[in-house]
């Protein structure tokens, strides 16, 4: 397809970020180039309207979710949740923990954020170990939301991070 070669060729790679044997996957030049994001926002967009008719939500991982989550949530006509790390949000909050390679993290949401039953989609820029996305999900599950999926740019297969997610779906760009 030629918007997904067009935006592979907008995503950079880096060695040794942000540490040594670590292959960054940098978005920025994507960002950059509107013709690049608005293939991505269209390729989404096309994804969840065939895949998910009825979402209440597009809910953004702490900080890169937050780049694509709102564009594709005002193409879909629904709203834009935020979950984001520890200790950013005001007000009561509901939080989930879970560990990385090098100790313990928490993502948060705003107790209020969504009421029980609703449909909510998750986007985030990259899975690699599923952590992050999977630690977003159970916070939405607590909160009483239905998770429908989850949605990334880029999936590092070799970390197994999709698997990870049980039965909840990922739909990916581009797999590496
Ligand atoms: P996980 O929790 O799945 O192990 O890691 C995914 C999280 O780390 C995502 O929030 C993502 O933004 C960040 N991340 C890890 N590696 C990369 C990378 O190579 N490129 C980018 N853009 N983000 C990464």
């Amino acid at each position: 397809e030629e918007k997904l070669n067009y935006i592979m060729g907008k995503i950079r790679p880096f060695n040794d970020f942000p540490s040594k044997g670590v292959l960054f996957r940098d978005i920025c030049p994507l960002m950059k180039d509107h013709k690049a994001l608005c293939a991505t926002i269209d390729l989404f967009e096309e994804y969840v309207k065939q895949t998910y008719p009825m979402v209440d939500f597009i809910v953004g991982l702490d900080a890169r979710g937050f780049l694509f989550g709102p564009l594709l949530a005002q193409r879909l006509g629904v709203g834009f949740v935020l979950v984001r790390k520890k200790g950013k949000l005001p007000g009561p909050t509901e939080s989930v923990s879970y560990t990385l390679e090098y100790g313990q993290a928490e993502v948060e949401v705003q107790a209020d954020a969504v009421e029980k039953g609703q449909r909510v989609l998750l986007i985030d820029d990259l899975i690699a170990t599923g952590g992050s996305l999977h630690a977003a999900c159970e916070l939405m599950k607590k909160c009483g939301a239905e998770v429908l999926g989850c949605l990334v740019l880029i999936e590092l297969k070799g970390l197994k991070g999709v698997e990870r997610q049980g039965s909840t779906p990922v739909f990916s760009l581009f797999q590496y």
